[in-house]
Formats: structure tokens, C-alpha cells, sequence
């Protein structure tokens, strides 16, 4: 079945029906904690609107997905991830390790990553 706003969980926790650690909300983006952290910091920054991946971004979301990457980087600045170093990840379809359709980007620091990925 196709992961839609009515059965997706990153719209039930943007909706709060469903408990996530919280660190950002704007007009548009959320940010919380990666349930199970590939990193000393590892958290995910969604868009508010449902879309399932970067394949369904259309022309009115380009300013959306900036804005998505500059919460990225913002947030990371403010774990202190600049000096370090972090990667950020955002995985597209099943063969590339997409396992939940709503968009997201995977911001994880706090240990040496490396080239390229598995
Ligand atoms: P993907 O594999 O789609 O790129 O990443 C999905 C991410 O969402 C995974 O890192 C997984 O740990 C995280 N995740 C899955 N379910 C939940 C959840 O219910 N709450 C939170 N906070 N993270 C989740
Ligand atoms: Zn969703």
C-alpha cells in the first residue's frame, strides 16, 4: 500500500498523535530525534507537507526544500556539529534505504563517517 498522509508516521508525529523528542518546529519544517540513532547525533528534518520522497518535489517546493537543508545546517551549528564535521542524508526509494516515505534529511555527526556509503 502506498504510504500516504492518512498512514504515515513522520505526519502523525508532525500531527503530535504520535510522541517524538522535538527540537525544531517552523511554519513549515520539523525537526526531531531519530528513533534509532546512527550517531552520537542523529536527528531528521521534515517538511510539514507530505510529500513521500525528493522524486515528488515539484517547482512549488524548491523553496521548501531550502529551506529544509538551512534548518539542517542550522541545527547542526547548534549541536555544535560545524567544527566536527556531519554528514547529511536524505535516502530515496527502497533500493537507495528509503524505509519511511515522507521526506526527510538525516542529519548525523558526532563520529568520523565514511566514502562512500554502503
Ligand atoms: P530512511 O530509512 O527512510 O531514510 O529513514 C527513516 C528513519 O526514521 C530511520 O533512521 C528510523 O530510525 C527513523 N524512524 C522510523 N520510525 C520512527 C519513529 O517512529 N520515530 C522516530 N523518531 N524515528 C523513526
Ligand atoms: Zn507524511
Amino acid at each position: 500500500m502506498a504510504t500516504t498522509s492518512e498512514n504515515c508516521i513522520f505526519c502523525r508525529i508532525i500531527q503530535r498523535q504520535m510522541p517524538a523528542k522535538i527540537i525544531h518546529e517552523d511554519e513549515t519544517t520539523l525537526a526531531f530525534e531519530d528513533i534509532h540513532p546512527q550517531a552520537p547525533v542523529h536527528f531528521l528534518v521534515v517538511p510539514r507537507k507530505h510529500l513521500a520522497s525528493l522524486t515528488e518535489v515539484g517547482a512549488d517546493d524548491e523553496a521548501l526544500v531550502g529551506h529544509l537543508f538551512a534548518v539542517s545546517a542550522r541545527l547542526a551549528r547548534d549541536r555544535g556539529l560545524d567544527s566536527s564535521g556531519y554528514r547529511t542524508v536524505v535516502n530515496n526509494g527502497e533500493r537507495a534505504g528509503q524505509t519511511v516515505f515522507h521526506l526527510h534529511v538525516h542529519v548525523m555527526g558526532g563520529r568520523v563517517f565514511h566514502w562512500p556509503p554502503g
